[in-house]
């Protein structure tokens, strides 16, 4: 099987057979397996214990009905996942993800890929991660509402916070986790802030959560950059979606001195040459939860919005994919090597297809993974965690701090262990290593299990 070490390939064959047709969790783990050769080469002991395939076989999954009434009286049914993937490093932690593709190969890729992920930032976490095949869009707060009670009168028995420890992602935000929590706290009486993370300030949550996935992905560059003794200031970037992740990348690029011009959702994409307005971005997705044409409109007239066409169009030195998986094809790819783009950085979970990550390489862009780049989020969900257990809380100057520090020692040990295996400055190569290699070291002190 083309790049892959020989002995990986029952492993990755067991895995196609044994989950038919969830290619999302083939490609995760195709991606994976591809940077392990070394690794089982200098490691016999991971073989002879079978660490990588027990790692490719969730620990427990759970598949459940969701019914619920809409708001004109009819009788809704959905499915919810929650997948426990691994808990050798710390109780099971990834979010959970509300979107009409989710099917259990989507929240399997995810799973998969929390588990490196959660262990690159050094933090005591598993990894799992969970959703509904339920659209949020366009149904009304009180429809929201009753979904997630349903949800939660079945998933609050599967988790804890000493078990699984859920958060958002797509479709999930602060609204979403407090009706969660508020239904969890209702069946179980308990008061237990860090069954969830990402919740409210004034409810448990920790400064940062809602900046942290995209200001993450920006440290994470900004240290790239820096290792090339380069930095923001000037620097063109375009950045897909414009959700949660995507709105905190903007802000935070546009405070290291680059400039957004272009952002887009599932409808195109806008192009504002001036720079996002990021006031403007946030009122029309964050307030109006509007569509991004209605920015357009607040900009007046300052703005473009080019319709079902690719983002990745526009010119950029610095192309930040935060909206979804496999965004971003070989042709994609192609037209933002021809722009001169030097450094992509994933902002979501896998959105770069393994075309153009092979295009990436074979045309010397930097490309930094998203188990990396966007472990903000989850590193400062474990943030919160610790601020819950101990009854504290921090404030935004120190938690961003933290989550700065934890970006460096991220970019960092990617470049050392990518150096130490032979590959200099493959940050993919780097990050699936070192996230590989701690977790692995963990199921081999825990015995078979
Ligand atoms: P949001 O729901 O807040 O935003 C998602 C954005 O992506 C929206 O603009 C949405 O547009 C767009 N989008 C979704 N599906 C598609 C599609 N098929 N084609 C084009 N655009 C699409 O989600 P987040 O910002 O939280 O998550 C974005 C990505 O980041 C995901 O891959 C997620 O797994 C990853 N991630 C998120 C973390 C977090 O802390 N939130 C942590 C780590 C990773 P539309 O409204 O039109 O659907």
């Amino acid at each position: 099987m083309s790049g892959l070490h020989p002995s990986l390939c029952d492993i990755y064959e067991e895995v196609a057979r044994r989950n038919a047709g969830e290619k999302e969790f083939h490609q995760a783990v195709f991606e994976v397996l591809t940077s392990l050769g070394p690794v089982v080469d200098k490691h016999p002991e991971f073989a002879d214990n079978a660490v990588i395939r027990r790692l490719c076989e969730p620990e427990r999954q759970i598949i459940f009905r969701v019914p619920w009434l809409d708001d004109s009286g009819t009788v809704q049914i959905n499915r919810g996942f929650r997948v426990e993937f691994n808990s050798a490093l710390g109780p099971f932690k990834g979010g959970l993800r509300f979107h009409p593709s989710v099917y259990l190969g989507i929240v399997k890729f995810l799973g998969f890929e929390q588990i490196f992920k959660n262990s690159l930032t050094g933090l005591p976490i598993g990894g799992g991660k969970g959703g509904s095949d339920f659209d949020p869009k366009g149904r009304s707060d009180a429809e929201v509402m009753r979904f997630c009670q349903s949800f939660m009168t079945e998933l609050y028995r599967h988790i804890g916070e000493y078990t699984d420890v859920p958060a958002g992602d797509i479709g999930v935000g602060t609204r979403e986790i407090g009706y969660l929590f508020g239904q969890y706290k209702r069946i179980t009486n308990r008061y237990e802030s860090g069954v969830l993370t990402g919740k409210g300030l004034t409810w448990g949550g920790s400064q940062v959560r809602t900046e942290a996935t995209g200001y993450g992905t920006v440290f994470f560059v900004d240290e790239i950059l820096r290792a090339a003794r380069d930095s923001f200031d000037g620097k063109r970037v375009v950045v897909s979606g414009s959700g949660n992740v995507a709105i905190y990348a903007i802000e935070k690029v546009h405070a290291l001195g680059g400039i957004v011009v272009a952002c887009s959702d599932s409808s195109g994409y806008v192009l504002d040459e001036k720079g996002i307005d990021i006031d403007v971005l946030k009122d029309v997705k964050e307030v109006q939860r509007g569509r991004i044409s209605d920015y357009v409109e607040a900009r007046a007239g300052a703005a473009q919005f080019v319709e079902g066409r690719s983002i990745w169009e526009v010119p950029c030195d610095i192309a930040l994919p935060s909206a979804t998986q496999n965004e971003v094809s070989g042709a994609d790819a192609e037209l933002l090597i021809k722009s001169g783009c030097r450094i992509v950085a994933e902002g979501a979970n896998m959105p770069c297809t393994p075309e153009a990550v092979k295009l990436f390489a074979e045309a010397g862009v930097t490309f930094a993974p998203g188990k990396a780049a966007n472990a903000g989020g989850v590193a400062t969900s474990a943030l919160e965690m610790q601020q819950n257990a101990s009854r504290d809380s921090w404030t935004f100057e120190d938690t961003e701090q933290r989550l700065a520090e934890i970006m460096g020692r991220i970019h960092d040990s990617c470049l050392t262990i990518a150096d130490e295996y032979g590959q200099p400055g493959n940050y993919m190569a780097g990050a699936n290593i070192a996230g590989f290699i701690r977790v692995a070291d963990a199921m081999l002190a825990l015995g078979l299990v």
